[in-house]
């Protein structure tokens, strides 16, 4: 495989371009240990997975101060080996995961509540139109502090329907924060991967969640 580094620099250097605050998120979900360590010599600070078992096999092999993020769909049931493990969560859907989250986490959780900009129907994530809803009834989960909204973008290499969706995401997101809840800041925008992450850039991310362009996956090892 190649080496971090010069890719993690490069993608850095593209993004600052744009807007120097944009956080990387290195996805190390299709990577072993040793790559995942690699990134963090690279300058990796953020990393992101979306396994509990692929979690927990990084958290036990690595101790270098970075910050954790939960990025995949996340069952209710799996929540109690996973929420106090991280820093942030991107994958906030439901009603019955935030109650399960209110009953596990033993200090309120940093979430982004995920939202289906796209309609595709094989996406999870909050319908555009009951975000502020959704969002306004987790004030009832002091263990839940909404930081920000994430989409996935549409399955399309139509760079305007992608633009599209990321733009919408954005709006949202700053429909939510001009809200003022205490409970969600929802300052950040989660969006953007390996295919899409400067269009994402110039929309508005502040996280982008890089994977196979970054780390690479490990079917392609050698
Ligand atoms: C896998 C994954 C990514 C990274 O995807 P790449 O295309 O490999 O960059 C980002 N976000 C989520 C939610 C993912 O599951």
């Amino acid at each position: 495989m190649k080496p971090i580094k010069p890719i993690f620099d490069e993608i850095t250097k593209q993004l600052a371009a744009v807007n120097d605050t944009i956080q990387i998120i290195a996805v190390t979900k299709q990577v072993d240990v040793e790559r995942t360590k690699e990134a963090i010599q690279a300058g990796v600070i953020h990393l992101g997975e979306n396994r509990p078992e692929g979690l927990s096999k990084k958290l036990e092999a690595i101790d270098e101060n970075v910050s954790w993020h939960y990025i995949g769909n996340l069952q209710t049931r799996k929540v109690k080996d996973v929420i106090n493990e991280i820093d942030y969560l991107h994958s906030l859907d439901r009603l019955s995961l935030a109650k399960e989250i209110q009953k596990r986490a033993t200090r309120p959780i940093n979430c982004f509540v995920q939202v289906n900009v796209s309609g595709e129907e094989s996406k999870s994530g909050v319908e555009p139109e009951d975000t502020l809803d959704f969002i306004q009834s987790l004030e009832a989960y002091n263990n839940i502090r909404v930081v920000g909204l994430m989409t996935m973008a549409p399955n399309t290499t139509d760079e305007s329907v992608i633009r599209k969706a990321f733009k919408g995401l954005k709006s949202l997101q700053l429909q939510v924060s001009e809200k003022n809840w205490a409970h969600a800041p929802c300052t950040e925008c989660s969006m953007g991967m390996s295919n899409d992450y400067l269009i994402a850039a110039q929309e508005g991310a502040s996280f982008v969640r890089i994977g196979t362009a970054l780390v690479g996956a490990e079917s392609e090892a050698g």
